[in-house]
């Protein structure tokens, strides 16, 4: 069962607002959403607008009535990254002041070209670190900068971090990835200008106080970098869960990129108990407000194994 200090948990969903939530983003709602109230802790909203090409206009509200109507409502304001620049700018601050991150002035020619000279172990997607500074590399070497990255090997001199960032996820248990050899010094701030997912999600957990994650296995594989970030801007880690993925028909991870249909609320009950049982819990009848309370129930109990 929770304990009496439970009541420090800070929870939260954040929905990029690129479509309406569809059944995989509903059984995170729910997974987040019963975690918070299994601890008897808050559960934030948090829309993650930062990515504006893809945003959708509208999406935001739409997402807001989905949850609603799901009975989910937040527990404080529903903060919207595309009114935070400032925090992101602080963070991103702070780093440079550190010589932690450093301008890129690399076109993705550049990038894939250089790429193309590194042994077969780096994948296609790891940065070379051709911009890195002195004295981790050449710097910008008299190119305009474009983005600003991550220096990892910085942040792991400074630190005392190991290569492998390792970590226990609640659902997946023991996980862990060596950020700088598969993925590379990461983008912070994009040349486009946009903040980097990266950089606003873990400004956003902190400055929230989130003490745990729960959200789709498709975003476990950004955790290290985030735990990396963490540890760079000398910010708390939360715990994190990662659910089960809800898959299409052709087995292909259901996203609003490959046209998941929107969610069919008329019937609030079912789309919940489509994402509850996705969760292994047992489908309900009555009320949307009894069966969020015996999944709560049920959550509580199997605590330990989440
Ligand atoms: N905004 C991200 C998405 O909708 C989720 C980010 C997160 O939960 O860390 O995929």
């Amino acid at each position: 069962m929770p304990s009496s200090a439970a009541s420090d948990y800070v929870g939260r969903f954040a929905p990029s607002p690129t479509g309406p939530l569809h059944a995989g983003s509903l059984v995170a709602a729910l997974a987040s959403w019963l975690d918070a109230q299994a601890h008897g802790g808050q559960w934030l909203v948090r829309i993650e607008d930062v990515d504006t090409p893809r945003c959708i206009p509208g999406a935001a509200e739409i997402i807001l009535q989905q949850l609603a109507l799901c009975g989910l409502h937040s527990d404080g304001p529903v903060l919207r990254q595309s009114e935070r620049a400032a925090h992101y700018q602080a963070a991103l601050d702070a780093l440079i002041a550190q010589g932690l991150a450093y301008p890129c002035g690399c076109s993705r020619k550049e990038i894939e070209a250089a790429q193309s000279q590194q042994p077969a172990r780096h994948s296609a997607a790891v940065y070379p670190g051709t911009c890195r500074p002195s004295p981790y590399g050449l710097g910008l070497q008299g190119k305009a900068p474009r983005a600003w990255r991550l220096n990892i090997q910085a942040v792991r001199d400074l630190h005392h971090l190991p290569a492998v960032t390792p970590w226990m996820d609640a659902q997946l248990g023991p996980q862990q990835q060596n950020v700088a050899q598969d993925v590379g010094d990461f983008v912070l701030l994009r040349a486009d200008g946009l903040w980097a997912y990266q950089l606003a999600v873990v400004v956003d957990d902190a400055l929230q106080g989130v003490t745990h994650v729960v959200r789709g296995a498709d975003l476990c594989d950004n955790t290290a970098r985030q735990m990396v970030l963490q540890k760079a801007l000398g910010l708390p880690r939360p715990q994190y869960l990662h659910t089960p993925l809800v898959l299409a028909d052709d087995g292909e991870k259901l996203s609003k990129q490959n046209g998941a249909q929107a969610l069919d609320l008329s019937h609030p009950l079912r789309a919940l108990n489509a994402a509850a049982v996705h969760l292994g819990l047992p489908a309900q009848t009555g009320s949307v407000q009894e069966a969020l309370s015996q999944w709560t129930a049920l959550w509580s109990t199997n605590e330990s194994t989440h």
